[in-house]
């Protein structure tokens, strides 16, 4: 396979650049994991927080599977936990995004807003964005009644009447959450059965605040000010119907945030980043780990420990190419 891995131009030489040994995209668990282990390598690692500092789990009221917390764990709380941690071994966290990447050599330049750094090894913790459904009204009444985060909206919704979209864990979770606020959630789901697992199908069926439209896809989201009603389609008898609701959240899966990786490293369908199961990436020096590279498990606790992983590769990594430079200026003092 072919990548194109050429340098990226122009303004670049206007911005500061400083050199780092590691440098971690993203501070959601895969990256503050990878972020505490490189800092506990004395490597001195810059984690780039990106858009959404703590990932998808700072959007989660509680976890309540992430080893060591028997009471469950706020999602936010969690994040501030892992930063502590890995600041206190000396990683540095940068509100900071990055934009481009050139991995033609190394070190690795990566472009951000404010700057561009010098890596000698790169670790892509990007994570994952939920996707939409692209149907009309559904971008015009995001934050208006369309969410895509329980935790922050659920709120809104006191007594009133919600839709939910979706039939995975993340759909029914946040739909029994949604309980908390909403006088009824309604599970909407394009088959007749849920995907999510047991224990959590099991809590959906028993709540009493909690329905199901089976076999139904929205077609319209409805609304000037606020979600005012959705229009909805039968799969398996084409029936539309107009259906009056409050408020719609969206649970129908992930994007992963590779896009500028896009030619430059090798990645599955759907944009995931193909790793070995030492999370290399294919070119050397680059690891990825977490959601940007995990479409099958997609948890706090493997994306923590694919960051690990990611940083203890880093290290050898590094350890290696010192090695190596080492044999080589030997070599040169004896020709
Ligand atoms: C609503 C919800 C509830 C969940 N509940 C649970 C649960 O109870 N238990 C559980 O185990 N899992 C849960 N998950 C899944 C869990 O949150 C994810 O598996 C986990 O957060 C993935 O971690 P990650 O580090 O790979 O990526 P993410 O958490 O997606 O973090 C990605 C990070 O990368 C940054 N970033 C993106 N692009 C760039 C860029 N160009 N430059 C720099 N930084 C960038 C982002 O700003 C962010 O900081 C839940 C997810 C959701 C959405």
């Amino acid at each position: 396979m072919n990548f194109n891995l050429t340098n990226f131009s122009t303004a670049a030489t206007n911005q500061d650049e400083t050199h780092v040994k590691v440098l971690i995209l993203g501070t959601g668990p895969a990256g503050l994991s990878a972020a505490l282990y490189a800092a506990r390598a004395e490597l001195e690692p810059v984690v780039l927080a990106g858009m959404e500092h703590g990932g998808q789990v700072s959007l989660t009221y509680a976890v309540e599977n992430y080893p060591g917390f028997p009471e469950g764990v706020g999602g936010t709380k969690l994040v501030e936990l892992f930063q502590k941690q890995a600041e206190r071994f000396g990683a540095t966290l940068e509100y900071d995004t990055a934009t481009e990447v050139d991995l033609s050599n190394r070190p690795f330049r990566v472009r951000t807003y404010n700057k561009i750094y010098l890596a000698d090894t790169l670790i892509i913790s990007t994570g994952a964005t939920p996707r939409h459904l692209d149907i009309p009204g559904e971008k015009e009444l995001t934050g208006r009644g369309v969410s895509y985060c329980a935790t922050c909206d659920g709120w809104f919704f006191k007594d009133k009447d919600v839709f939910v979209v979706g039939g995975g864990d993340s759909a029914v979770e946040e739909g029994l959450f949604l309980t908390r606020f909403a006088r009824s959630v309604t599970i909407v789901h394009r088959r007749d059965e849920l995907r999510a697992g047991a224990v959590l199908q099991k809590r959906a069926m028993e709540n009493p605040k909690i329905h199901f439209l089976w076999n139904m896809v929205l077609t319209k989201i409805n609304g000037t000010e606020a979600v005012k009603s959705v229009q909805a389609r039968n799969i398996q008898t084409g029936e539309e119907s107009q259906l009056p609701i409050d408020g719609v959240f969206i649970f129908i899966g992930h994007t992963p945030n590779t896009e500028i990786f896009d030619g430059k490293l090798e990645m599955e369908e759907g944009g995931y980043l193909v790793t070995d199961k030492l999370m290399r990436t294919s070119v050397p020096g680059v690891f990825a780990a977490g959601e940007a590279a995990d479409p099958h498990y997609r948890q706090v606790v493997t994306s923590a420990g694919m960051g690990a992983a990611a940083a203890i590769q880093a290290n050898h990594f590094l350890d290696e190419v010192a090695e190596e430079e080492v044999k080589d200026e030997l070599e040169a003092a004896h020709s």
